[in-house]
């Protein structure tokens, strides 16, 4: 269906309403419910144990830090926690599921009521609600390609059996696409910053599920809602949301019902297809899991806590604005994981000017990274070497235009600042008779020139600013320059 067909006058005339699930893996050192190592990446099938391939006889035992993490998640994304929570059984029969059913919570979460903030285009925040935050364990993987059999047999690695979960399940009340960019990726933000989990997507440790449904603007009733299972890239979450609102404005617009049901992304085609509608759907016959007593997670437990909670990013950055002087945009990019907002800050307070510190990290240092498709930490440039750069900058000492070649031989020799510098030691000409005296001997060598200036046309100014930088191998200080340029076509 050519979705793009919709019109946005079309458009307009809906709602959409959006509600996000997200599943997060937790970083502990073993599983959920036995003590096999909770690691991803190991010889396939070798984590195992009977508690978690569910060999008959075998009880599980909850894992404390598991509960710790899970309640410091809940805290952090504003949750009340129940005292006491259930742990319930979820029936269902997969290959990959060896006990043929997951535990997990039901009725009784571990935490309800929470929010976040995100960022909206006009500069406010919006709260999104967090109904709920429940534990549950992960099923194993199917492999169905890349081995030697794929194409006539179906592998199992049952080494994720057990691996501690929280599914965080939001309130419907995003609207747009960018919304729900917006939520998973501030979510994300909060969860890495508590550090109860890497949230490495690739790897599957955070997971997305999407329901989408559209109204007419100001109707009260939901439309109904088609769930999008497992996208695993929050680019997916959002084209995926924009295919799915257009899909289904087609659709009511030519009368036609829209069908409950689960639908999954298919990134090469750019669209979602159906998988499979409510009619097939699953009923998990939850009951009470008679292997676990109930959680209680006491008041102290909770207060205790609260205490662990990091300064979260949306306070840091606003601290870091105040604080420093940074731009939104600045303080969004250097506080996008804790440790760079660290890293930031411990650099911060040794340079002269963070405002300019902050410039060259995110624009000189990020783009020639991003440009190589480098990571952070595979920088040639280390954060004192930045500290440097901008304080030679702040004091005239070099021109940006300077500073920049010499970030580039640092990226090309894969050198530190520092050790560039001194090699190449650039200077930047601020000695104002000496620049003088250049612009004196160009004046009276360009007198047609200066006449034309002086007739108004003062982009000539250039002209003399460009044959000075010449004169002087581009090592004038250009604001000097310009100033004494001016000064002496006009005088
Ligand atoms: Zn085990």
């Amino acid at each position: 269906m050519p979705a793009a067909a919709i019109s946005s006058e079309i458009l307009a005339k809906y709602e959409p309403v959006i509600g996000i699930e997200v599943h997060v893996q937790l970083l502990t050192a073993t599983k959920a419910f036995c003590g096999c190592a909770n690691h991803f990446g190991s010889e396939p099938n070798t984590n195992v144990c009977p508690v978690c391939l569910g060999l008959p006889g075998a009880l599980p035992v909850l894992n404390a830090q598991a509960v710790e993490f899970a309640t410091l998640a809940s805290l952090a994304l504003n949750c009340q926690v129940r005292e006491r929570s259930i742990f319930a059984r979820k029936n269902y029969f997969y290959p990959d599921l060896p006990k043929g059913y997951q535990i997990s919570q039901f009725d009784k979460p571990l935490a309800e009521h929470g929010w976040i903030d995100v960022p909206t285009p006009d500069g406010s925040m919006k709260r999104i609600g967090i109904t709920r935050l429940h534990m549950e364990e992960d099923a194993g993987k199917s492999i169905h390609d890349g081995l030697a059999d794929s194409a006539t047999h179906t592998s199992l690695d049952l080494n994720r059996c057990g691996t501690p979960l929280v599914e965080i399940v939001s309130e419907p009340d995003m609207r747009t696409p960018d919304e729900a960019w917006e939520y998973v990726t501030r979510l994300r933000e909060i969860v890495l910053y508590c550090g109860v989990s890497d949230c490495n997507m690739e790897e599957g440790s955070l997971r997305c599920d999407v329901n989408v449904s559209v109204r007419p603007m100001g109707a009260e009733k939901l439309g109904t809602k088609v769930e999008i299972k497992n996208l695993n890239s929050f680019r997916h979450v959002r084209e995926a949301v924009q295919y799915e609102i257009e899909r289904q404005v087609e659709l009511v617009e030519q009368g036609t019902a829209i069908l409950q049901e689960t639908r999954l992304w298919n990134p090469n085609e750019n669209r979602t297809y159906s998988m499979r509608s409510k009619e097939q759907a699953h009923d998990y016959r939850y009951f009470p899991e008679p292997d676990l007593p109930p959680l209680v997670v006491s008041h102290d437990l909770v207060e205790a806590t609260r205490k662990n909670i990091p300064e979260l990013p949306v306070p840091r950055r606003a601290r870091l604005i105040a604080e420093y002087g940074l731009s939104s945009a600045n303080a969004t990019i250097v506080t996008a994981t804790i440790s760079s907002a660290n890293e930031f800050e411990a650099s911060a307070k040794k340079t002269k000017n963070p405002e300019r510190f902050a410039n060259l990290l995110v624009n000189e240092i990020g783009g020639r990274l991003k440009a190589l498709d480098l990571s952070p930490d595979q920088s040639p440039v280390s954060m004192d070497g930045i500290v440097q750069a901008a304080d030679l900058l702040e004091d005239n000492k070099i021109s940006s235009k300077q500073l920049k070649q010499l970030f580039d031989v640092c990226f090309e020799k894969r050198e530190d600042f520092g050790a560039v510098y001194a090699r190449e030691k650039p200077e930047q000409i601020s000695d104002t008779s000496a620049l003088e005296k250049i612009i004196e001997d160009l004046v009276a060598a360009n007198p047609k020139q200066v006449e034309q200036y002086r007739a108004g046309k003062k982009t000539l100014a250039g002209f003399f600013v460009g044959q000075a930088m010449r004169a002087t191998k581009g090592q004038a200080n250009p604001a000097l320059l310009n100033e004494l340029v001016t000064k002496k076509l006009e005088g």
